[in-house]
């Protein structure tokens, strides 16, 4: 069975339970796969048999809920405008609604107060309003609050007599509507009053209150969740709209859209890179910050590869655009991201499990609770007062018990958490890496590229071969030029710089971790580590070579079948940035391993000026892979920072894979994390970012929790009989809407720290 995967926006949902029912409906439907809603971004994730189900036969009967799916995946970016654009309207009703509503619930807040000071205490003189008029203006504020403001709450009701499917709305729309209920009852009908001899008292001012609250903290939730979701609008807002490209001759200004691989384009001072691409003539400085975070400007001249949404500081550029449209590396950071953030977090389960049960379990707590009040609380206070107390509790019971902060715990973190990686140049594939990142304990690092530059040079040549200098490195030159090792580079760069021709090779062959063999004008070499001499059984000096690798240098040795011809030796200076990074790594408790398939003495003398604890030399790619087998047998979460060329096995297995983006060419879905420019000092900084992350969620899980264990005892009463304590209906609703700015809150402050 053929499956597809699509992104929907989801509009209409107001709490995180509405996540679970579209859950549940969905993945009930036949051929169906999977679903996935996150309530944090507002974006379901469905993956269905095309064959069999349509788009718009998911959508009618997410429809019949009350919500409503916008398809991103059609029009790819066009989806994105439409949908926040469908977003805003939603954000625009709700502010109308609070403006209206908010004043009008303060002021009822305050002469309720009033009214509360002026009966118990004699200080406070009486409301200066007449009862009747008082009670009369509540009804049909009341009623505009219930009918207008409070629609999506009396439409969960609705759903709720329809279906049978509760949610927070529904918990809410009853509570609110038996207050409202209730009081309309006794205003309008008092000689059913005086049968029940129930008080005067009327609940309009709990009506209008609590949908008051409620709405005003639904509506700065939305607020400061758009914000919390504002990175991906930046990395949007780098694409250039357009571009200045060369066709038949002439400078023409096309849209983006147009430019296909090969156009030559034209980059003016102070403009963004519109494509990927290499340079073909000038030099300038290129702002990279906002992709790489890199605050310096970097020098780029012909050959040298930019990407789009980078700046053209100084310099007059023409550039070959390689890589348009969805390849570029802005694109796939974008789709990264947004795929990031709307992945979920193993921590989340439990939030999802408990919202997806909670509103169930309430509704009969509110429910045992009334029936209480009017058995066991009518015994001793009388029916008159125990109805009033009881369907105050209910109500409370049903507002404060809303899970509405716990849906938004996690996926809030998760998004700025992810967001503010992107800023930093740190790509996290989703939300399970930046989770397991914070118990990383031992990080293991490739020499080559992540503590060394990665780009060696040749430094000495101890030729015993009988041939010329130049001879003999034109044939290891040669050889070398069919590799792709760093280590290769360095020997026909200088080979190059000298002016010497090269030779064909044949019969060609990678030894995997230790060098390379090949034939030159008929004789066969073999090019590599003493390892590799070893194994040939050829004598070396080897008193010489320690030598060179006491100061950190890696032989190069070639020889024949027969015997050794000389080395060369190649260095690679130290990263600058590499000790810090060490020692911050260090500071957060994490050993850090060196790994690699260099010589043994100068792989130590590297690891020693940076400070790193642990040196594994000689090590083949597959004995990588068996080493992070070890240590995580023994217990360990280990993170792999590689350059991921020969290395992706090793990344795989670790906990955490860490791929080192050098340039701009980089894979970024083949790692858990990619820290673009190969900058090692990022890996503290993720480490960070995903503790402060998970520090976040925990704190906003434990406020969620603690709202609703304290809560709820206290609105059903069940502290009454012992210090005479009710929760208000009202200050249930307060603190309802409390509870959820604050965990929205308390996830943009990760924002605002410091890495
Ligand atoms: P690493 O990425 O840690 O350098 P590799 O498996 O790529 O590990 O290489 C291991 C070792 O094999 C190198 O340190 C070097 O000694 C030898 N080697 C690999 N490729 C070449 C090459 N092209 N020329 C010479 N030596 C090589
Ligand atoms: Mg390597």
């Amino acid at each position: 069975m053929y499956m597809t995967t699509h992104i929907f926006k989801v509009t209409g949902m107001h709490c995180a339970s509405c996540a679970a029912i579209i859950t549940k409906k969905v993945s009930s439907l036949p051929n169906v796969a999977s679903v996935s809603v996150n309530y944090g971004n507002e974006k379901a994730k469905v993956e269905f048999d095309p064959a069999q189900v349509s788009i718009a036969s998911i959508n009618e009967e997410v429809e019949k809920l009350g919500y409503t799916f916008v398809d991103e995946s059609v029009s790819n970016g066009g989806g994105h405008d439409h949908a926040s654009m469908m977003k805003g309207s939603e954000l625009e009703d709700l502010r109308d609604k609070t403006n209206f509503i908010f004043p009008v619930a303060l002021a009822v807040f305050v002469l309720m107060l009033w009214d509360i000071s002026a009966r118990t205490t004699t200080i406070v003189p009486n409301l200066p309003i007449p009862m009747t008029l008082f009670n009369a203006l509540s009804m049909v504020i009341a009623t505009v609050a219930l009918f207008w403001v409070g629609k999506p709450y009396l439409l969960g009701v609705v759903r709720f007599l329809r279906h049978g499917i509760a949610n927070m709305d529904t918990l809410i729309g009853i509570g609110t509507g038996t207050a409202y209920i209730y009081s309309i009852t006794i205003t309008l009908l008092p000689q059913f009053r005086e049968l029940l001899s129930l008080p005067e008292y009327t609940y309009f001012d709990v009506t209008i209150v609590v949908i008051g609250f409620i709405t005003l903290g639904k509506y700065l939730e939305a607020r400061s969740k758009e914000k919390t979701g504002d990175a991906i609008e930046k990395l949007l807002s780098l694409q250039a709209k357009t571009a200045l490209v060369i066709r038949e001759g002439k400078e023409i200004e096309v849209a983006i859209a147009e430019v296909i691989h090969g156009d030559v384009i034209i980059i003016k001072p102070g403009v963004r890179i519109p494509v990927d691409g290499v340079i073909t003539e000038g030099v300038s400085f290129i702002d990279e910050s906002m992709i790489t975070g890199e605050p310096i400007p970097v020098e780029k001249t012909a050959g040298d590869t930019i990407s789009a949404g980078t700046i053209n500081t100084n310099g007059y550029l023409t550039m070959k655009a390689t890589k348009v449209g969805s390849e570029t590396l802005l694109a796939q950071i974008i789709r990264m991201v947004e795929d990031a953030q709307g992945s979920k977090a193993p921590i989340e389960a439990l939030a999802d499990k408990i919202s997806g049960i909670f509103v169930p379990i309430v509704l009969g707590i509110a429910v045992t609770t009334l029936v209480l009040w009017l058995t066991v609380g009518s015994s001793f206070l009388g029916f008159s007062d125990a109805v009033s107390l009881g369907i105050l509790s209910f109500v409370s019971v049903l507002v404060i018990a809303c899970p509405c902060a716990l849906g938004l715990a996690t996926p809030t973190a998760i998004i700025v958490g992810v967001g503010k990686g992107a800023q930093n140049g740190i790509l996290i594939k989703d939300a399970a890496t930046l989770e397991h990142l914070h118990k990383v304990d031992t990080v293991i690092v490739d020499k080559t590229g992540t503590i060394t530059v990665g780009k060696p040079t040749l430094v000495d040549i101890e030729n015993v071969s009988g041939m010329h200098d130049n001879e003999f490195i034109g044939i290891l030159a040669s050889l070398e030029n069919k590799s792709e090792h760093p280590i290769a580079y360095a020997v026909v760069n200088f080979a190059k710089d000298k002016g010497l021709s090269l030779d064909d090779v044949s019969n060609f062959e990678i030894l995997q971790g230790k060098g390379l063999m090949g034939v030159v004008n008929d004789t066969k070499y073999f090019v590599g580590n003493t390892k590799l001499m070893r194994e040939l059984g050829v004598a070396f000096s080897e008193s010489l070579i320690e030598k060179y690798t006491e100061e950190g240098k890696t032989p190069v040795i070639i020889a024949t079948k027969e015997k050794v011809l000389g080395f060369v030796m190649v260095s690679d200076e130290v990263k600058s940035e590499a000790k810090k990074a060490v020692g911050d790594l260090h500071k957060l408790g994490i050993k850090v391993i060196m790994l690699t398939g260099d010589d043994e003495r100068s792989a130590k003398y590297i690891a020693k000026l940076v400070g790193i604890d642990e040196v594994i030399a000689h090590v083949l790619p597959k004995d990588k892979l068996e080493k992070i087998q070890t240590l995580q047998a023994e217990g360990r979460v280990v993170a792999m920072a590689g350059d991921g060329v020969n290395d992706a096995p090793a990344l795989a297995q670790a906990d955490v894979g860490i791929a080192m983006g050098t340039g701009t060419d980089v894979a970024i879905e083949s790692a858990g994390i990619t820290l673009l420019h190969g900058d090692i000092s990022k890996l503290v900084k993720a480490i960070k970012l995903s503790k402060m992350t998970m520090r976040g969620i925990k704190q906003n899980l434990f406020w969620a929790f603690i709202y609703n264990v304290v809560g709820i005892p206290l609105a059903a009463g069940a502290l009454y009989p012992v210090f005479g304590w009710l929760l208000n209906p009202i200050f249930a609703g307060l603190a309802m809407a409390f509870s959820s700015v604050s965990v929205v809150m308390n996830s943009l402050r990760i924002k605002a720290k410091k890495l």
